[in-house]
């Protein structure tokens, strides 16, 4: 376990007086994410920086003393990305949550790293454009943890994930050195693209302390879908088929079992149509002509009612859009409470692959007599199959959460997918990192971490070893 030495505490208290915090309450809170299964680390001391210059600052510090830091956003990290070293430093960008420009003229927005996700969407709207990066975390991650992480969501499919919206980079390399990405340009090759590099490193190759995000003009009308499905099958089933046979490219394409259904109403108390049913469809389009809109949903609609849906029911208010919405969004929550001890997984596959994914995935909690859900971004093949400790003993759990785990990563990866589509590898999966990566990817990996990182003192021990 890293001690702070006495010499390097007093430079960081003088540093950062209050700013700095030490107290039991403090440290347990910094030492864990919202990963279910993972235990934290208590770390040494909590910083809450001000600007990148005090960032660079305790950078060169820690090189020197070689004790290593952690960044860290909201902690709603999903595979403890945020944990940090037992006795370590963790630098919180929550008061880095500022604006710093809008620019209207190029579409552009720029924000420091602790700017919750949400109210940069909020920022855009209130001029008429759209942020279009919908993690359902929105309302607690903030940006910089969206982009180390490069976060998915729920526009995944018409927009892209996080990355699709980052055009510059304000960056403190491992080394205290501050440089800037990329910029406003929509094209820019020149030299290797850094951003996206620096997009989905966990925060292992540097600390973001400014963003440049590219906004979109905001549609102006959003109608959402309700489709209950008999059975997952059926619903599962026309994934594929909905954007081939309708040509049109929903905004949204959400899926949720039965259970993930009932999980998330008990828990917001409300009601939800057809909760019997097996598993139900949200869909969203969007555009700026009202019958265009409505012509899409129909098409849709009719192709769910065609193969099997239940019913379609039309969101085409704010109001009953986000009643949906809050159903969806709400499961990860619901199920905290349902069962604290579970493992929920973001697997990602071929879109056509969907139904492979998710029969081979009950046939895996089956054969492990695992209690399972699964809900998530069906649209873009990254579902949220979970498995769920419930009533099984501690012993039943822990041996066959391992082999269940492997075995759901080597379906996804026999499928042409990949062991994690968005809440990246961190501590959880990196030892299954070989299921996915061949040993040239692995040893490029290692090797820029080696190069933006010689002493490894940034977030150590995350996506591989070095
Ligand atoms: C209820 C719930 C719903 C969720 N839904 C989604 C979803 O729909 N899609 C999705 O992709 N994820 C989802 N997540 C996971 C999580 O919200 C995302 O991974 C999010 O991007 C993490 O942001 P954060 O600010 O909490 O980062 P943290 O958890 O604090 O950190 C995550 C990683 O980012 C690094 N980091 C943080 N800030 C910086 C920085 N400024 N510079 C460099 N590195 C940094 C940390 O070191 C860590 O490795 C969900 C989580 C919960 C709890």
């Amino acid at each position: 376990m890293p001690e702070i030495p006495d010499t390097l505490f007093e430079k960081l208290n003088d540093m950062f007086g209050k700013r700095m915090k030490i107290d039991e309450d403090f440290l347990e809170k910094y030492s864990h994410d919202e990963t279910a299964e993972l235990k934290g680390n208590i770390p040494g001391v909590v910083l809450f920086p001000m600007t990148a210059e005090e960032i660079s600052e305790v950078l060169k510090l820690a090189n020197h003393y070689k004790v290593p830091v952690t960044p860290r956003g909201a902690g709603t990290g999903l595979s403890g990305g945020a944990i940090p070293e037992p006795g370590g430093i963790v630098l919180s960008l929550e008061k880095m949550n500022k604006m710093v420009e809008f620019d209207e003229s190029n579409l552009m927005i720029t924000v420091e790293p602790g700017m919750i996700t949400s109210e940069i969407q909020k920022i855009a709207e209130r001029y008429g454009l759209l942020y279009a990066g919908d993690p359902c975390s929105s309302e607690s991650s903030t940006i910089g943890g969206n982009i180390a992480e490069n976060a998915g969501g729920n526009k995944v499919l018409k927009y892209g994930p996080t990355g699709s919206h980052v055009y510059g980079l304000e960056v403190v390399l491992p080394t205290g050195e501050i440089t800037n990405f990329g910029g406003k340009m929509v094209k820019n090759v020149t030299g290797l693209d850094m951003v996206h590099l620096l997009v989905g490193s966990e925060g292992t190759l540097g600390i973001v302390t400014k963003i440049t995000l590219r906004l979109l003009p905001k549609p102006k009308f959003s109608v959402a879908l309700l489709a209950p499905f008999e059975s997952v099958e059926t619903a599962i089933g026309v994934v594929p088929k909905l954007i081939k046979d309708s040509g049109i490219m929903p905004s949204s394409l959400e899926f949720m079992d039965n259970s993930s259904i009932k999980l998330a109403c008990e828990f917001l108390n409300v009601n939800f149509p057809y909760s019997e049913a097996g598993a139900h469809l949200i869909l969203e389009v969007e555009g700026n002509d009202r019958d265009a809109v409505a012509d899409e949903y129909e098409k849709l609609g009719d192709i769910c009612l065609k193969e099997g849906a239940l019913e379609v029911f039309v969101a085409d208010n704010r109001n009953t859009r986000e009643k949906l919405w809050k159903v969806r969004k709400s499961v990860a929550e619901a199920l905290m409470v349902y069962s604290p001890v579970h493992c929920m997984e973001d697997v990602s596959v071929p879109t056509a692959s969907i139904p492979e994914l998710l029969k081979g995935s009950s046939e895996i909690a089956a054969a492990h007599n695992l209690e399972t859900i699964a809900f998530g971004h069906a649209g873009d093949g990254n579902v949220h199959i979970t498995f769920i400790k419930g009533k099984s003993s501690e012993e039943h759990w822990k041996t066959h959460l391992k082999q269940a785990l492997r075995e759901l990563y080597e379906l996804a990866k026999e499928l042409g997918g990949c062991i994690s589509g968005e809440h990246g590898i961190g501590i959880k999966r990196k030892k299954y990192l070989p299921i996915a990566l061949d040993e040239a990817q692995i040893r490029l990996i290692k090797g820029i971490k080696r190069v933006f990182d010689p002493n490894n003192i940034l977030n150590p021990g995350k996506i591989v070893d070095v």
